[in-house]
């Protein structure tokens, strides 16, 4: 049985959670100014009266899932949607408006949140009554994290527990697809925590094919966030239906975990595959993005064995970056520059360039940040992500502002990552995802 289907998910969910999925799968399609409408009559649903704080942070949660993944020409869709979405809460300075504003305190993206709080003070201090639940909002701390293995290699589930001061443990589920990049495939939260762990050890103790253990929170944290970071910059992520309702959710609790930089999701994947290979076998592997299967088959329908294409050669690197990004080829051969709000064009342009640096080795701070983010867990294709990101400000300045390629800048920018890639990623304004 697949690691994702070993039924774990509470079958019964209430009629709300539905109705909130229902209004969500519709937000989706619609523009920026209806989206703030139908989100702010959604509001009105977190102050009914068997509104748990836990279900008010779940449908904001769910909220926020609506514009995940939506890229805008030009715009932070966090931007748009989620600072819009507080300026109009704190006009409309109604119950539902303040609910809303103190859960998107808790749960919304990085820079809306203190936005929230903010917008949230000033309603409360204009007489607006607050809900009940909300004395719980903050008061959540981690309680246990444990990690089911597929001993195949396939799959891991991330089961965490945390929990509101003077509550019952909640549990958030995180199911991460080692064969598609360690992505981040699907998340769910469930609100009798201890039945879910005790569900898992169960399943684990019937299935010689599942290992379960505690870990240590700090590599529960640097498992979740290497995961979400790859769904985020993974193109077109096959992600489950319910991934975008707890994203929000999950984020926020992962962050409660203590971090620590030297502890690696997953020490013996990818990673040590290619640490282990040569000097030369190596930079190959770091330069150039990996080819899938279909694409791999399709080279070799053509007589063209990609073992026989040189990497130190550029136009040998063209046609295996092309042959790596399939959609972004197809779309320049239509005569369209544009996928999924990204310049296809640039894409393949900026992973031609590192691949470049990496084999001639100039500047040779571009593969060794490359093994540096090997080392910290990213994959081959994430890594070159990454190093396009810190590359993108200064080619910018090249091919906007006809200015001078400033190494010194890039250099710089290769020491932040990969923080300042994490970052962009979470407001979703990066070029080269
Ligand atoms: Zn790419």
């Amino acid at each position: 049985m697949s690691p994702e289907s070993r039924g774990r998910k509470p079958k019964s969910r209430s009629s709300r959670i539905e109705r909130r999925r229902a209004a969500a799968r519709e937000a989706r399609g619609l523009l920026p100014d209806q989206l703030l409408r139908t989100m702010m009559s959604n509001a009105d649903e977190l102050l009914e009266p068997d509104v748990t704080v836990f279900d008010a942070e779940s449908m904001v949660s769910s909220l926020l899932g609506s514009w995940w993944g939506k890229s805008l020409v030009d715009a932070d869709p966090d931007e748009v949607f989620g600072e819009a979405l507080i300026d109009h809460a704190a006009q409309q300075a109604t119950p539902a408006a303040l609910a809303l504003l103190l859960c998107l305190a808790e749960v919304g993206p990085d820079r809306a949140r203190v936005k929230a709080s903010h917008a949230a003070e000033q309603v409360r201090a204009g007489g607006v009554p607050v809900p009940a639940w909300a004395a719980s909002l903050g008061t959540v701390e981690p309680d246990s994290c444990f990690l089911a293995e597929d001993v195949t290699g396939d799959g891991s589930s991330l089961i965490l527990t945390f929990r509101y001061a003077d509550q019952e443990p909640h549990a958030l589920v995180v199911f991460i697809d080692h064969n598609l990049g360690d992505i981040a495939k699907d998340t769910w939260a469930a609100i009798e925590g201890s039945e879910v762990v005790e569900r898992w050890r169960a399943g684990a103790e019937d299935d010689p094919e599942m290992e379960f253990s505690q870990i240590e929170p700090a590599r529960a944290r640097a498992i979740a966030e290497h995961a979400l970071v790859n769904t985020d910059a993974a193109f077109r992520p096959p992600v489950s239906d319910e991934f975008s309702h707890y994203r929000a959710l999950t984020l926020t609790r992962v962050r409660l975990l203590p971090y620590d930089p030297e502890i690696v999701a997953f020490p013996d994947n990818e990673r040590v595959a290619i640490e282990s290979l040569d000097d030369d076998e190596q930079r190959r592997a770091l330069a150039l993005p990996p080819i899938e299967p279909d694409a791999r088959a399709q080279l070799e329908a053509e007589d063209l064995d990609p073992e026989l294409l040189d990497p130190h050669d550029p136009d040998h690197r063209q046609v295996l970056i092309e042959r790596a990004h399939p959609e972004h080829a197809q779309a320049l051969e239509q005569g369209q520059d544009e996928v999924h709000g990204s310049s296809a064009g640039l894409h393949l342009a900026l992973h031609q360039v590192i691949a470049g640096q990496i084999m001639d080795g100039d500047p040779s701070e571009t593969l060794d940040t490359g093994r540096r983010l090997l080392a910290s867990g990213y994959d081959a294709h994430n890594l070159q992500h990454a190093l396009m990101f810190a590359l993108s400000e200064p080619m910018r300045k090249v091919l906007v502002e006809q200015r001078e390629f400033d190494v010194a800048e890039y250099i710089a920018a290769l020491d932040l990552l990969p923080e300042s890639w994490r970052v962009a990623v979470e407001k979703g304004g990066t070029e080269s995802s």
